[in-house]
């Protein structure tokens, strides 16, 4: 089949309401450019050199998404032009966003990553420590950057069972975090500073290829898909 068919065929099986990112970590732009002229324009990497190569080679109207691990010091070099980043794991990591950010004038959107998998992972943070970071009286003064959801990789397991629960766990966080954002949102009388204007909670980042469909019965409303699209990739 062609990526064409292949991304049809999976917008298909997806409501409205769900965003696609086509993961295009290690493909060609003559790949990317398939799926570009069947109107596609949300793609994401996982490298931030990658995504830059391919930002100045491709068309403009691409919203180029981050969604691989971010190292502080390579920030600068996706600032201009990111659509969103999907693994935020520490508030030093959005102060750095934040700062690169005012220097192009936009505000960036941000993702912060939950630890949901059941594995070893020093990636994303645990639920505890995402309520820390949301509370944290440094946030408002973060004028550049906009937390707009949550994102989470399931274990690598064929456990359906496992995936399933793992997806309800971030989903049922995400959940009550909306809840009480609207409930501060609608007091009225509470002191601008109690109010995280720069929090607003809507996206929910979870499901690649292999779990994707489970992920979006569990509440998803975007999800990465890279080789169901695109075929194997040659490496990680
Ligand atoms: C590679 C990658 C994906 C897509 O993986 P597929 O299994 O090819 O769909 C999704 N999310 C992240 C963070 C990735 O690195």
């Amino acid at each position: 089949m062609l990526i064409k068919e292949h991304l049809h065929k999976i917008k298909q099986s997806l409501s409205d309401k769900v965003i696609l990112v086509a993961v295009t970590k290690t493909k060609s732009n003559a790949d990317i450019m398939k799926a570009y002229d069947a109107g596609h324009r949300d793609f994401g990497e996982n490298k931030i050199q990658e995504m830059v190569r391919k930002y100045e080679e491709l068309p403009k109207d691409i919203r180029w998404h981050m969604i691989g691990h971010v190292q502080r010091n390579k920030v600068k070099y996706m600032a201009p032009f990111v659509h969103l980043i999907h693994a935020v794991d520490s508030l030093k990591l959005l102060k750095e966003i934040n700062k690169q950010a005012k220097k192009h004038q936009r505000v960036i959107n941000c993702l912060l990553q939950a630890r949901i998998a059941q594995e070893e992972t020093k990636f994303g943070m645990p639920f505890n420590e995402i309520d820390t970071l949301i509370k944290s009286t440094e946030l408002p003064d973060l004028q550049n950057i906009k937390i707009t959801g949550l994102m989470g990789m399931a274990s690598f397991t064929d456990d359906k069972k496992q995936l399933r629960k793992e997806f309800k766990s971030l989903s049922d966080f995400f959940k009550n975090l909306v809840k009480s954002q609207n409930k501060t949102e609608s007091k009225i009388g509470d002191a601008p500073s109690s109010l995280q204007h720069n929090l607003k909670l809507t996206i929910l980042s979870m499901g690649m290829s292999a779990d994707y469909l489970i992920a979006v019965e569990e509440g998803s409303t975007m999800v990465r898909v890279g080789s169901a699209i695109f075929g194997l990739r040659n490496y990680i």
